[in-house]
C-alpha cells in the first residue's frame, strides 16, 4: 500500500503503442505497461483490464489521465466528448474513448491530445516551466503541437494543428508535392518523419550530415518556430519527437530561426527553443498532469 498518497491512472494512446502506469503525485511511477495498438475494443478492454487489476493492487485511484493520439473531441458539452473523432486510423473513427473510461470507473478523467498532455507535463514539469506561455512541437510520424498558457493547454473549437498550413517551400524543395492527404506540402507533409523519407527513402539521421535534407528540413522547422514567435511570443518553444533525434537538428533549427526571424522577437532562439527534458518518462507525466487537473489537485 502507499500509505494514503494519491494515485492517478495515466494512459498514452498512441497510434502504434499504448502506455498504461499508476502513477503517484510526487510523479513516481509504481507500475507500468505497454500494449501494441490493434481493435479499439481489444486495446480499450486490455487497458481497462489492468487498470482494474492494479486498483485492486494499490489501492483506489483519484482520477484517470488520458493523452491520446487525435483528433478527438475536447469540448466537455458535446455528446462526444472523449470520443477519438475523423482519423485516418482503420477501425478508430468514431472510437467512444474518454467517456467510457468514465463510465466504467466513475472517476474524473482528464482527456486531451498527446501533444497536449506533453505540453501541460513539460510546462508543469520539464522545459517549460516558469513559463507563462510556452509551446511544445513534435516532428515525428506527423507534426502536432500544444500551448500552454497560464497553466492550461489552449483549446479553440478544437485542439490546435500546428502542423497544418504550409511554409514557403525551401529553394531546393521545389518539386515534390508532399505526403499530406489534406493539404500536401504543408509542415506535416514536407518535414515529418514519413515526408522525409517518402524524398530521401530514409530516415534523416540516416542521412550524411553534409546532406542538403539537414538544412531543408531545419528551415521548414525554423519557420515554424518563427510562426509560433510572431503569433504567440511563447517563453519556450520545446521541441520533442523522433525526427527531433537527429544530431546536430536543434542546432541547425537555431540558425534558421534566427536568420528567418531577422532579431526582431523577443524570444532568443537559441535560448527559447528547446529540446524535450522529459524523454521517455513524457507519455505517463501526460497523463499524469491531465488526471490531476481532472481531479482538482495541481
Ligand atoms: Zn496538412
Amino acid at each position: 500500500m502507499t500509505g494514503g498518497s494519491r494515485l492517478f491512472g495515466c494512459i498514452e494512446a498512441g497510434g502504434t503503442k499504448f502506455f498504461v502506469g499508476i502513477v503517484d503525485r510526487d510523479r513516481v511511477v509504481l507500475d507500468r505497461a505497454r500494449f501494441a495498438t490493434t481493435t479499439p475494443e481489444e486495446i480499450l478492454g486490455t487497458v481497462e483490464h489492468w487498470l482494474v487489476e492494479a486498483q485492486q493492487k494499490f489501492g483506489a485511484l483519484s482520477a484517470l489521465g488520458i493523452a491520446s493520439f487525435g483528433p478527438v473531441e475536447l469540448n466537455r458539452d458535446a455528446e462526444t466528448w472523449g470520443f477519438i473523432t475523423d482519423t485516418p486510423k482503420p477501425g478508430w473513427r468514431g472510437t467512444n474513448f474518454g467517456q467510457r473510461f468514465q463510465t466504467k470507473f466513475g472517476l474524473p478523467v482528464g482527456f486531451d491530445t498527446d501533444v497536449n498532455g506533453a505540453a501541460l507535463a513539460e510546462a508543469r514539469w520539464g522545459a517549460g516551466r516558469d513559463q507563462t506561455v510556452s509551446a511544445y512541437i513534435t516532428i515525428g510520424t506527423g507534426i502536432g503541437g500544444g500551448v500552454i498558457v497560464n497553466g492550461a493547454p489552449h483549446h479553440g473549437l478544437s485542439h490546435p494543428e500546428m502542423g497544418h498550413f504550409r511554409p514557403p517551400r525551401h529553394v531546393l524543395d521545389q518539386d515534390f508535392s508532399g505526403t499530406c492527404p489534406f493539404h500536401r506540402d504543408c509542415y506535416e507533409g514536407l518535414a515529418s518523419g514519413p515526408a522525409i523519407e517518402a524524398r530521401w527513402g530514409v530516415s534523416l539521421s540516416e542521412l550524411p550530415s553534409d546532406h542538403a535534407a539537414h538544412e531543408i528540413i531545419a528551415w521548414y522547422l525554423g519557420h515554424l518556430t518563427v510562426a509560433l514567435q510572431g503569433i504567440l511570443e511563447p517563453g519556450r518553444i520545446i521541441m520533442g519527437g523522433g525526427v527531433m533525434e537527429t544530431p546536430d537538428l536543434l542546432n541547425r533549427v537555431h540558425r534558421a530561426a534566427t536568420l528567418l526571424g531577422g532579431g526582431y522577437f523577443r524570444g532568443k532562439p537559441d535560448e527559447i527553443i528547446v529540446a524535450s527534458e522529459l524523454g521517455d518518462r513524457m507519455g505517463l507525466l501526460a497523463g499524469l498532469a491531465l488526471a490531476m487537473d481532472a481531479s482538482g489537485e495541481t
